[in-house]
């Protein structure tokens, strides 16, 4: 896994590269806008870390630059600055994640494992699997054109499927990105919610979608078999 780095403050450059380093990530830093920018033009990387107050190019401006070419690199922004309508502003230009300094190594570390494991990203606004769309601005499900109404974690279960088909997410894969890292309930939970989704997404309608792998967990492919 190939990680590049932009930031300017060289000290907390070479602490955050050296901890990636530990974990056996090979890092490239650019101390620059302008250079960070070239680097990642330059090269394919899995996961791209930007500082936002950069000289000669901000962050932001290298996110929207990135995210005009290439849609999917996991990009997590680091930062001092807290505002909300800034982060709202980064996630709207195309950015994954964002950690606030100062912060834990560990909490770094945790942020870019959750990101590497999720891969590259589809960023389509409109989801379709099958007969089945799902309008990620709208937050509405169609099938074969007839709206579906679901209940938000029904939604967001069926959004985390659809964002990559015939791929199979486990079910701790599953409670990490749906509801999150301090869950601590019933462990069917997964299993309970894909009944609810079965139910009104794949029962009235002749093609199933919604696939269980047994021992593993559950996709959403268009050859499902029941
Ligand atoms: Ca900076």
């Amino acid at each position: 896994m190939r990680i590049l780095l932009v930031e300017d403050e060289k000290k907390v450059c070479e602490l955050i590269a050296r901890a990636l380093k530990a974990e056996r990530y090979a890092v490239d830093v650019a101390f620059d806008g302008q250079s960070g920018w070239e680097m990642a033009e330059a090269y394919a990387y899995d996961l791209i870390i930007l500082d936002l107050m950069l000289p000669v190019l901000t962050g932001t401006e290298i996110l929207r630059r990135v995210r005009r070419k290439n849609q999917e690199v996991p990009i997590l922004i680091l930062t001092a600055r807290d505002a909300t309508k800034e982060k709202v502003q980064n996630f709207e230009a195309g950015a994954d994640d964002y950690l606030t300094k100062p912060f834990a190594f560990a909490e770094l570390l945790m942020r870019v494992k959750a990101l590497l494991r999720r891969g590259p990203m589809s960023r389509a606004t409109v989801l379709h699997v099958g007969d089945l769309e799902v309008d990620r601005l709208a937050q509405q499900v169609k099938r074969a054109g007839k709206r579906i109404e679901l209940t938000p974690k029904e939604y967001a279960l069926l959004e985390y499927l659809a964002t990559n088909p015939g791929r199979v997410f486990s079910r701790p894969m599953i409670i990490e990105h749906v509801w999150d890292r301090s869950f601590g309930g019933l462990n069917n939970i997964v299993d309970v919610y894909v009944r609810h989704l079965r139910s009104k997404v794949d029962d009235p309608f002749p093609t199933k979608l919604i696939r269980t792998v047994r021992g593993v967990g559950y996709g959403l492919s268009e050859a499902a078999e029941s």
